[in-house]
């Protein structure tokens, strides 16, 4: 063929640092603290919800209802109504995506128009991006900072609140923020969320929640939600995913929670594409949220027992980056630490990444030479701030025992130039 064959939205935004560096990881089979996914099984209860739902009759072989399955629709409005006090419609208030990207696709096609601004928080989980130029909208980004130097926790960085509100202009649509975020671990307290509510209200501006990691929380850090504040409710879109809750994120079973009048929007881009996610993982995801909502606050719920031992995990990771001279910002929620590599004098002596950022050919190198995969932080940035966050890469602690020893064992060997 001799015209051209792509469409223009897919210039710019063929690189993708998930699909890179989790085949690199896969090529020198590295020890992987790169992509964020548990390499245990889930809950046995969990995998059981599966297998009965398989089991459960034909019907759980077929079409479900197009927005969700009525039994995890139902679930869901259960348990989240008691989660934020707000009286939450199974049929009008909840859409069943496949997985938390599908429902950011759903939000981003069906709110922002070609030329709406979009504010995103950076470090930013990177499809925000590419997803707002999907739609032909404007990115317009405000970072988190250190507000100390030699910052040791996700705490010490903020947004500043007068930077964040230029940013506003009366062509934003909408901001995204995420929290507990992914990499940095941040989980933002309830003055920072009402700061980007009064935001939102006084500029009439919609909010992208992006919650899937809202169960893990550290050190007594509890995660609010911005549509519990108030006037929120009506302009908050909250996105939650069954594979980050349940430890299943081959399964794919994500939702957005809002209010009916933009949930209907939604509705009609998902019912243009894929109509229904599969009945059984909804099913599952369904079992799984109902045994939640008996067990929830004791300590056999799973939303107690993840972050419990994600919290030994991170304890374990830290102390081994630490006990190798590497200086870890410790997170206050989510599976990532993020750790400062400025010190470390590295000889790449790689042709094929000179032309990379110090990041990406650091954890190129890491995951080549010595074995051990992981992920560059300026891939969570834009371009004009992807330099000034180039010298910290991304670990995941949502992993076993004995892959975390893997890793101490690499790190030792490397610092002691063996
Ligand atoms: N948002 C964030 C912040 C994530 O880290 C991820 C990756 N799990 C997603 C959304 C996508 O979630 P899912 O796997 O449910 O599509
Ligand atoms: N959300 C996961 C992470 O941050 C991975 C997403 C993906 O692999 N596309 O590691």
């Amino acid at each position: 063929m001799s015209r051209r064959i792509h469409a223009r939205r897919t210039e710019g935004i063929d690189k993708n640092v998930w699909v890179e560096f989790t085949q690199l990881a896969a090529d020198y089979k590295a020890v992987n603290l790169g992509q964020g996914f548990p390499d245990f099984s889930p809950p046995k209860f969990v995998q059981e919800a599966f297998c009965d739902a398989v089991n459960g009759g034909a019907q759980m072989h077929q079409y479900t209802r197009a927005f969700g399955h009525p039994r995890l629709v139902q679930s869901l409005a259960t348990f989240f109504s008691r989660v934020t006090g707000h009286e939450i419609d199974p049929l009008e208030d909840v859409l069943v995506t496949v997985g938390a990207y599908q429902a950011l696709f759903c939000a981003f096609q069906a709110l922002i128009d070609e030329g709406d601004e979009v504010i995103i928080v950076e470090p930013f989980f990177d499809c925000y991006q590419t997803m707002v130029k999907m739609v032909g909208g404007k990115e317009v980004y405000v970072p988190l900072r250190p507000k100390v130097e030699g910052s040791l926790s996700s705490a010490d960085w903020t947004l500043s609140a007068e930077e964040l509100a230029s940013k506003f202009t009366p062509r934003t649509k909408a901001i995204v923020i995420n929290t507990p975020n992914n990499p940095l671990g941040k989980v933002y307290k309830t003055e920072e969320l009402q700061m980007i509510a009064d935001l939102c209200i006084k500029h009439d501006v919609l909010c992208i929640s992006d919650e899937v990691y809202e169960w893990l929380t550290y050190d007594g850090n509890k995660h609010v939600k911005i549509a519990s504040l108030p006037g929120m409710w009506e302009r908050t879109i909250t996105i939650g995913s069954g594979g980050k809750t349940f430890s299943a994120t081959g399964w794919k079973v994500g939702w957005v929670i809002s209010s009916g009048h933009i949930i209907k929007h939604m509705k009609t881009i998902f019912q243009n594409c894929v109509y229904h996610c599969p009945t059984a993982a909804q099913e599952a995801v369904a079992r799984a949220f109902e045994r939640e909502y008996e067990l929830f606050g004791s300590p056999e719920s799973y939303f107690q027992q993840l972050p419990a031992m994600l919290h030994h995990r991170r304890g374990k990771l830290a102390s081994c980056l630490q006990s190798v001279g590497l200086q870890p910002i410790m997170p206050e929620g989510g599976y990532f630490m993020i750790v400062d590599i400025s010190s470390v004098k590295v000889d790449f002596n790689d042709d094929s990444t000179k032309d990379e950022s110090y990041d990406y050919r650091f954890v190129k190198w890491l995951t080549k030479e010595k074995g051990l995969a992981t992920i560059p932080v300026s891939a969570f940035y834009s371009p004009e701030h992807a330099k000034e966050f180039d010298k910290y890469i991304r670990f995941c602690f949502v992993k076993e025992e004995a892959t975390l020893d893997a890793a101490e064992q690499i790190l030792r060997k490397w610092r002691q130039g063996k």
